[in-house]
């Protein structure tokens, strides 16, 4: 890749606080007009991970480019990088206008009040803030506070926006709303997004590309329907919040698991053995025998509307959830009996192993 091709890169950073190890060796190169959803739970370092890149920390170690230029000593404003913080951050005693215009107004060569004027009302448009310029920012609600955020950051045209959990405190339908808006906003104006989440849903629905973090490493960086499909580590699995997870070892073409031995076809290489299937791999048998193929019994719970699918609850020996999910679209939902027993079955190439 050319140093015209990425808008920043990372070179083996690394960031300590005392004996905990914030980011490890982290190389990472993402390209101009990219969406790239950054994922992992919570103090895997995606904050650190921001921060670091935006200059407001500095690593221990490696070398952070942005625009083909070494940054690692500039301080934060001199980088051109847009910052969207979860809680806003906003000026409470100035109006929605002054707080969007502030950045261009405070700089060091301020604009003249005109063209900071024009901007801003050209950003009030873009999302979608239209007519409330002059109300105070108390006097307006979370999802337009948080558009006033993403405006004043957008206002100071960078060609790269950080985003930290930006819709983490929005409900649960304007946090729909607002993704897809952020997604046309980004392409209308040709910049780069990092946006960090919490929620894999989102990642994955945003991203062109995802980077899942897992204790400070990248454990991947992919296409969304790869690491959905095939997640490079038992942890992105479990992130995912898609797959049902067995514990177990290898032995030769069988997974030893508390369930028996449970077949499948391929194998990831790694350091801890798991059996992972997808919820939406796995159909319900009410003929209980064990029959072909991977299988275990377990008893019927629960079921849960999502909309577009309906989750099934099962349990197996020892207590443990099996979750199930039907699409709708392949058929109408199902009813099977609270407490009764079925067979739960998969293909074993549907089967996700790691060891
Ligand atoms: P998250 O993925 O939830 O955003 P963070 O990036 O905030 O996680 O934190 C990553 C790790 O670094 C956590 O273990 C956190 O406790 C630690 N950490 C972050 N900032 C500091 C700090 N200023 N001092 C000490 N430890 C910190
Ligand atoms: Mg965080």
């Amino acid at each position: 890749m050319t140093a015209e091709a990425h808008i920043f890169r990372l070179d083996a950073v690394s960031k300590r606080y005392g004996v905990t190890v914030a980011l490890d060796n982290i190389n990472l190169s993402v390209e101009r007009n990219e969406y790239v959803s950054l994922l992992g739970p919570s103090g895997s370092g995606k904050t650190v991970l921001l921060r670091t890149i935006a200059g407001f920390e500095t690593p221990d170690e490696g070398r952070i480019e942005i625009n083909g230029r070494d940054v690692s000593s500039l301080p934060a404003h001199e980088r051109g990088i847009g910052f969207v913080f979860q809680n806003f951050a906003l000026f409470p005693h100035l109006s929605v206008a002054d707080n969007i215009g502030f950045g261009l107004a405070n700089r060091n060569d301020p604009l003249p009040h005109d063209e900071i004027v024009d901007r801003v009302s050209d950003i009030i448009k873009l999302v979608g803030l239209e007519g409330l310029g002059a109300r105070g920012v108390g006097q307006i609600s979370g999802g337009q506070k948080q558009r006033v955020a993403l405006a004043r950051t957008l206002v100071t045209e960078p060609k790269l926006i950080l985003l930290d959990e930006p819709l983490g405190a929005l409900d649960a339908n304007l946090r729909g709303r607002m993704r897809n808006e952020l997604r046309a906003i980004r392409e209308r104006l040709g910049v780069t997004f990092l946006h960090v989440t919490g929620s894999e849903t989102e990642a994955l629905a945003m991203g062109d590309r995802v980077i899942v973090l897992d204790r400070g490493h990248i454990a991947q960086f992919d296409h969304p329907d790869h690491v959905y499909s095939k997640p490079a580590t038992p942890n992105v699995a479990k992130f995912l919040n898609r797959y049902n997870m067995f514990d177990g070892s290898i032995s030769g073409s069988a997974f030893k698991s508390e369930y028996g031995d449970l077949a499948f076809i391929q194998k990831t290489k790694s350091d801890h053995p798991a059996y992972a299937v997808r919820y939406d791999r796995v159909a319900v048998d009410s003929d209980g025998s064990a029959g072909k193929g991977p299988s275990l019994p377990a008893n019927f719970i629960a079921s849960e509307y999502l909309g577009s699918s309906i989750m099934y609850f099962f349990e197996a020996i020892g207590g443990k959830v099996i979750e199930v999910e039907h699409h709708l679209s392949h058929g109408a939902p199902k009813t099977f009996e609270p407490k009764k027993s079925y067979r739960l079955r998969w293909k074993p190439e549907d089967a996700i192993v790691f060891g």
